[in-house]
């Protein structure tokens, strides 16, 4: 196992020997399956779902190892990312002893899934330009730090976290460090994922909820060094990812240019919102976004946020936010949508 990972695990976990599971030891398709008591007559809903899914999703991950050139044992599949974000808690951090590094305003999830495992959060604001502060972050380093969480394009500032501090923060850190790239697919050049090789403590968290429009499916995608996959298998549920789920996935993937036309005209859209919102006065400033929505500076963010609920206009309102005082973050819709937020705001005085 890689030292600087072995490092990180918790005792317990590296000496677990895990569940093995009735569809584990046999690998085979054909056969006469009568080991995991299941109904072999069929599904009352109507459908085939009657075997249970495959634990280790193998036909998903061999397509999504072309897709993104990474090697299948570099592959973890979640319940949503969400699920891969609690799995790194429970295989790496020690309750009450380990902490987590987060870099707010930031995706809640971090801190909630700390909250739930009881693991210390030390929080290094992003600075005034949404960066990270590699000074800060220096300052508050330390072996106990076991998992740090980068965001890029960061939710909800929607910008991009320069790769050159990605770099430096795996540089001068011990611990795990996760970029989670929820919606790299608005900005796919600027992924982490070709600093696999170099870099053994780096996790690439990515979706299929975003661009690829299967929120509902839950699908989260983690890419590490095998030695840190291996740990969330023995630590994860047996048959996490649903068998409908994996067979979307592997449908989807055979259409990655619909998913780049959706991005292609989502990014149209967005533009399109920016513009558009800019030219209305209660709107005070627009940040730059690599993502599928917006940071929006309103005159009084509480009030429109108040207002545009009651035309059954909902957006997120993060105007309690570090650094995003008077924000609203506002996800690209569909024209007609876009057009019905304008229409909504311009109406308020
Ligand atoms: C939406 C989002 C996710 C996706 O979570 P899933 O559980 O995969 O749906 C992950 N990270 C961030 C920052 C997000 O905004």
């Amino acid at each position: 196992m890689n030292p600087e990972i072995e490092k990180l695990v918790r005792p317990h976990v590296l000496t677990l020997k895990p569940y093995s599971s009735a569809r584990d030891e046999y690998k085979g398709k054909e056969g006469v399956f009568l080991d995991a008591n299941e109904n072999p007559f069929g599904s009352v809903s109507g459908g085939s779902y009657n075997r249970y899914p495959d634990p280790y999703q193998r036909e998903l991950k061999s397509k999504i190892a072309d897709l993104k050139g990474v090697k299948e044992e570099q592959i973890f599949i979640g319940n949503g990312s969400d699920e891969i974000i609690d799995l790194l808690y429970r295989s790496f951090c020690e309750p009450e002893v380990d902490s987590v590094m987060t870099f707010p305003p930031t995706f809640g999830m971090y801190e909630a899934s700390a909250g739930i495992n009881q693991v210390e959060v030390l929080n290094v604001p992003l600075t005034a330009s949404y960066q990270l502060d590699l000074e800060g972050i220096k300052a508050r380093l330390s072996d106990d730090v076991k998992i740090i969480f980068i965001c890029s394009p960061n939710n909800p500032t929607a910008n991009l976290i320069d790769r050159s501090l990605i770099e430096e923060v795996l540089e001068i850190s011990t611990g795990l460090v996760v970029v989670d790239e929820a919606y790299g697919d608005f900005a796919p050049e600027a992924s982490s994922l070709d600093l696999l090789e170099k870099y053994p403590r780096l996790l690439v968290l990515q979706t299929f909820s975003k661009a690829w429009g299967m929120a509902n499916l839950r699908l989260g995608m983690g890419f590490a060094h095998p030695d840190v996959v291996a740990m969330l298998n023995k630590v994860k549920m047996p048959y996490n990812v649903n068998g409908l789920s994996q067979k979307m996935a592997v449908e989807a993937l055979s259409r990655v240019e619909l998913r780049d036309q959706m991005v292609e005209k989502l990014v149209e859209e967005r533009d399109y919102l920016k513009a558009e919102l800019e030219k209305q006065d209660l709107v005070e400033h627009i940040y730059p976004s690599d993502a599928n929505f917006l940071l929006v500076k309103f005159d009084q963010a509480d009030k429109r946020y108040k207002e545009l609920i009651e035309k059954q206009v909902v957006v997120r309102n993060r105007s309690r936010v570090l650094l995003c005082d008077d924000c609203l973050r506002i996800t690209v819709g569909t024209r007609k949508e876009n057009e019905e937020l304008l229409k909504s705001l311009s109406s308020l005085s």
